[in-house]
C-alpha cells in the first residue's frame, strides 16, 4: 500500500518536473524568435528611441525619469531612473520600443505606488526555490530505505514529509512569482498604451506579443532557478 503511494507521489513529481522543464526552455525560445521578429521592424513614426522617452516622461512622468545605461539585457527601471543596454539605445526596432515602454510603465506604476514590495524581493524568492530539489531527493532517499526495511517505518513518514515541504516551497514560488508577474503584466499594459500615443495598431500588436512572450519567461526563469542544477535546462548566456 505505502508503496503505491510513494510511487505515485514520485511519478507526479517527475511529471511536474518534466511540464516545468518545458516552459523554462519553451519560453526562452519563443522570446528570442519574438525579439527577433521585434528586431527587424522599424517604427513608421521615424521617431528617436530618446525622443519617445522623452515624450513619456514629460506627459506622465512629471519629467522626473532619468536615462541611463546598463549591460545587454539588463534593461531595466529603479526609482528615478530607467537603465537602456547599448543595443535598445541604438536601434529604432519595435524591441526597443517596447522595451522601453515596459520599463516607463514601471515609471508610471511607481509613481501610482503600485509596486509593492514582492517586485523589490525577487531575490529571496529564487534562494527559497533552491531548496525544492534537495528536499524531494532527501525525501526519495528516506522512502527507498525504508521501503527496503533498513530503517524503521516512522521514517518514512518523516520522508512524505520532505515532499510535503518540497510542494509547498513549489506552490509559495509559484504565488510570489505570479503576483511579481501581475506588476509585469501591468508595466506591458501602460507601456502600450504610451506606444498606441504614437504608433499604428498593427505595431503595437507587434510590441504586445514580444512584451507577452518576455513575460513568459519569468515563468522559466522560476523553474531554471529550481531545476538547474539538473542540467536539463538549457543555460542561456542572455540572461545570466
Ligand atoms: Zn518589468
Amino acid at each position: 500500500m505505502w508503496l503505491y503511494i510513494v510511487i505515485g507521489i514520485g511519478v507526479l513529481f517527475f511529471l511536474l518536473i518534466c511540464f516545468c522543464l518545458a516552459v523554462a526552455n519553451f519560453s526562452f525560445d519563443n522570446f528570442k524568435e519574438k525579439r527577433q521578429e521585434a528586431m527587424g521592424y522599424v517604427a513608421q513614426n521615424g521617431m528617436n528611441i530618446l525622443d519617445f522617452v522623452a515624450i513619456i516622461n514629460e506627459k506622465y512622468l512629471d519629467g522626473a525619469l532619468q536615462v541611463t545605461r546598463c549591460d545587454e539585457y539588463m534593461d531595466h527601471f529603479s526609482p528615478g531612473y530607467i537603465a537602456l543596454s547599448p543595443s535598445t539605445l541604438s536601434s529604432n526596432s519595435l524591441a526597443s520600443f517596447s522595451t522601453i515602454a515596459h520599463e516607463l510603465g514601471h515609471g508610471l506604476q511607481y509613481k501610482k505606488q503600485e509596486l509593492n514590495r514582492q517586485w523589490q524581493r525577487r531575490s529571496k524568492n529564487r534562494i527559497i526555490g533552491k531548496f525544492f530539489i534537495p528536499l524531494i531527493l532527501i525525501g526519495i532517499v528516506l522512502a527507498v530505505i525504508s521501503l527496503l526495511n533498513l530503517v524503521p517505518t516512522f521514517v518514512l513518514y518523516i520522508g512524505i514529509g520532505f515532499f510535503g515541504l518540497a510542494f509547498l516551497i513549489f506552490l509559495l514560488a509559484c504565488y510570489t512569482k505570479y503576483k511579481e508577474i501581475k506588476i509585469e503584466k501591468g508595466a506591458s499594459k501602460y507601456g502600450l498604451e504610451f506606444l498606441s500615443e504614437c504608433m499604428t495598431k498593427e505595431e503595437v500588436k507587434i510590441c504586445a506579443e514580444f512584451l507577452n512572450s518576455a513575460r513568459l519567461t519569468y515563468w522559466g526563469s522560476l523553474f531554471r532557478t529550481m531545476l538547474g542544477w539538473t542540467m536539463l535546462t538549457k543555460s542561456d548566456k542572455m540572461f545570466k
